[in-house]
């Protein structure tokens, strides 16, 4: 892991802006930039992973997913939960985190 923060942790810092809809002591949710769906948020771990399979702790996976699930549930009934893992998983940013996709008329654009 680089020693430089991650651009989420600057978001973390609000040394970034950022459209927080989450927050607690470990995790933020975040609305993505770049949305690819009508609604897409993004909830990430306070503690720095690169990639989420770097989190070997069964404790803390689960309460991630916990937490991903809390907020889709704040937002959506249905939704998608995506992560990309490493680069030829489409990762760009290299601090661990889900996305919750969600509020397509009739369900997701693209099946998978
Ligand atoms: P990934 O490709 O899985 O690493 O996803 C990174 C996500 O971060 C992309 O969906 C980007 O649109 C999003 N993103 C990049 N910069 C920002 C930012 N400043 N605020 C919110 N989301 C961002």
């Amino acid at each position: 892991m680089s020693d430089s923060p991650t651009l989420f942790e600057r978001i973390i810092a609000r040394e970034i802006p950022s459209t927080v809809v989450y927050e607690d002591d470990r995790y933020i949710a975040i609305k993505d930039i770049a949305p690819k769906a009508p609604l897409h948020l993004l909830v990430i771990p306070k503690e720095v992973s690169t990639r989420v399979d770097e989190i070997t702790d069964p404790q803390e996976m689960g309460e991630l997913w916990l937490t991903a699930i809390k907020v889709a549930r704040q937002h959506a009934e249905d939704y998608r939960l995506v992560v990309n893992c490493g680069k030829g998983g489409g990762q760009m940013v290299f601090h661990t985190h889900i996305h919750i996709l969600a509020g397509w008329e009739g369900g997701p654009d693209q099946d998978i």
